[in-house]
């Protein structure tokens, strides 16, 4: 029942592989960090047979549920064009790729976040320069921008663009950046990877900067079963160009190459999935709120909370807590011997991994990123958290704080 998220260090839980595990998990059975059993038993006769039309069709590649799921998340969010793609991180590659990103150009873009967010600029030969986040969201802060700018002239980068992140599941500071941009002349990535689904101000996620790039991970709010991305603009000429770059730089036909590009599709069959999920995701976002709620009114008293702006809404990609850094070791623990995991997004933000330190970051330092990574601890979060697991999760939080 639990899945390896791969992006997070999951702090395993003694697990016993028991043949009679029962649909709901009893007080004592270890707990799946994200369920997605419960999803599959709630989707099973729609999907199944959503594959088999697939296998029956075999048009694998760019089958025609490609464009009906690309019709049916224009609808959903509101966005002009969407173009499906094979993963979030292509999404980003893609995007940097059609904006001309090049050698000397500078990338603004948080610390504290996954790594494809950097990577991507790098891949690109650009580079990412990192900028602090806020300690109430743990998304990029805007007053951090302006000293980033002043990093990457410093390093006799050209800055071109802001990559903001959309960190759990809720929006980025959209108002503040989307000034600094305006004013610098910057164009802005919502990469939103985490966070699609959710809105910024009656603005839903999707229509928020010159572009946004999604990921259908399975472990992301709308996850398929394997990878798969998507962006959204309301440019229909860089969608057209992101078209012809996601199958190798077509033109005229498919072997008329007119620009550079790669191998960015989305499978058929994840399409096909990804049409199903999408029926009920309205259903789970409501009840990923839901359980969130739940979390916060049972625990804010006692730990830190998760922060979520006034007229912003969050999809729950994650439901972290903060605690002092001296005890969080011994909280994951204890969690852990009660059969209940935990996992820690992100325990090193990117200008102290091994891969990033050597690209400029902001100012004096990123103390905020540095501080969070250590605070930070994400309790089991998934649309079909039932009220009595909760109750255990709750009832095992407590237990670990005051012991
Ligand atoms: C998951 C994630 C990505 C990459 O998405 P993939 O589909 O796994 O390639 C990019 N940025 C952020 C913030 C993410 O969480």
């Amino acid at each position: 029942m639990q899945i390896n998220l791969g992006k997070a260090v999951l702090q395993s839980s003694p697990r016993r592989r028991s043949k009679n595990m029962t649909h709901q998990p009893s007080i004592t059975q270890p707990l799946p960090f994200i369920d997605l059993r419960a999803q599959r038993r709630r989707l099973s006769p729609c999907v199944d047979e959503a594959i088999k039309r697939v296998l029956d069709h075999g048009q694998f590649i760019m089958g025609p549920e490609v464009k009906m799921l690309e019709a049916d998340l224009a609808e959903f969010c509101g966005a002009h064009e969407v173009v499906s793609c094979g993963s979030g991180t292509d999404a980003l590659v893609l995007l940097l790729m059609a904006k001309g990103v090049k050698p000397g150009d500078a990338v603004l873009c948080p610390s504290f976040t996954f790594a494809a967010t950097a990577e991507a600029v790098v891949l690109l030969g650009a580079t990412p320069v990192f900028v602090d986040v806020r300690p109430d969201t743990f998304n990029m802060d805007a007053a951090g921008l302006e000293p980033g700018l002043v990093a990457a002239r410093r390093h006799g980068l050209n800055p071109v663009g802001v990559i903001s992140v959309d960190l759990f599941g809720q929006p980025a500071d959209y108002e503040a950046i989307e000034a600094f941009c305006n004013q610098n002349g910057l164009w802005l990535l919502s990469d939103a990877a985490q966070s699609f689904g959710a809105t910024y101000k009656g603005r839903k996620v999707g229509t928020i900067g010159f572009a946004t790039a999604a990921s259908f991970f399975p472990a992301k709010p709308l996850g398929c079963y394997g990878d798969g991305g998507a962006i959204f603009t309301e440019d229909a000429e860089l969608a057209a160009v992101l078209r012809s770059m996601r199958i190798h730089g077509y033109g005229a036909d498919k072997y008329d190459h007119v620009r550079i590009g790669m191998n960015g599709r989305m499978d058929t069959i994840q399409a096909a999935i990804l049409i199903e999920k999408l029926k009920i995701f309205p259903d789970e976002i409501a009840r990923r709120n839901a359980a969130a709620a739940r979390y916060t009114e049972a625990l804010s008293d006692c730990l830190a909370t998760p922060h979520i702006t006034p007229g912003c809404s969050s999809v729950w990609a994650q439901y972290t807590i903060k605690l002092p850094a001296e005890r969080r070791p011994a909280f994951a623990e204890a969690l852990a011997r009660e059969g209940i995991p935990t996992a820690i997004h992100y325990p090193k933000p990117l200008h102290q991994q091994t891969a990033y330190s050597g690209y400029p970051a902001a100012g004096n330092g990123l103390p905020v990123s540095e501080q969070v990574a250590k605070e930070v601890i994400s309790l089991p979060m998934h649309p079909y958290l039932e009220p009595e697991v909760q109750d255990r999760i709750v009832a095992a939080t407590r237990r670990a704080l005051t012991g």
